[in-house]
């Protein structure tokens, strides 16, 4: 049977966004993203984190160092009774339009197939309008979180797949809308 999931962007939306974070020892949760992921375990779901990084080839993130913050993060969820099941990182620079770097829905897709995931039962999490794009051309629903600006971008002539389902401040006041929206 395919699963839901929810998949999350990184930064500004699990951790504080640092700006080309390189260092593990620099990683800061957001308020409730512990609590908040118990309680969507609790309501079926399966999470992976799909991130863009384009401070790998800028040369200002180390893809050693990467993939230590994704164990660390990983590990410190699993203390917490939550499994990450797998990270996405696109290493494309920003204007690269590569298939895995968000808007485009390549991790999305990628973490779909890894783990039998439905998508039409599946939620993307996030602070930019690039990962609500992401979502929608994945065939899920999109969360936008207030932790940035970007939310005051959607006016009346924002296309639709800009336009997320659900905007909230963090990720654990989604909990009980999700729950009604599934
Ligand atoms: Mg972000």
């Amino acid at each position: 049977m395919k699963k839901k999931a929810i998949i999350f962007d990184r930064d500004g939306t699990l951790i504080v966004d640092k700006i080309y974070l390189n260092d593990p020892n620099a990683i800061e949760y957001l308020p409730g993203v512990f609590e908040a992921l118990r309680d969507f375990r609790d309501q079926g779901f399966i999470f992976c984190v799909a991130t863009n990084q384009s401070g790998v080839p800028r040369g200002l993130v180390d893809v050693k160092n990467l993939n230590q913050i994704h164990e660390v993060i990983r590990q410190d969820f699993a203390k917490e009774g939550v499994d990450i099941l797998s990270f996405h990182s696109a290493p494309y620079m920003t204007d690269s339009n590569h298939f895995m770097r968000k808007p485009n829905p390549g991790m999305l897709l990628e973490a779909i197939q890894w783990h039998n995931i439905d998508p039409a039962q599946s939620w993307m999490f996030g602070d930019r309008l690039t990962d609500v794009i992401a979502g929608h051309r994945a065939g899920m629903r999109s969360v936008l979180l207030r932790n940035t600006d970007e939310y005051k971008k959607i006016g009346v002539t924002t296309p639709q797949e800009s336009i997320p389902e659900l905007i909230c401040d963090q990720v654990i006041d989604s909990c009980s809308k999700i729950k009604h929206l599934s």
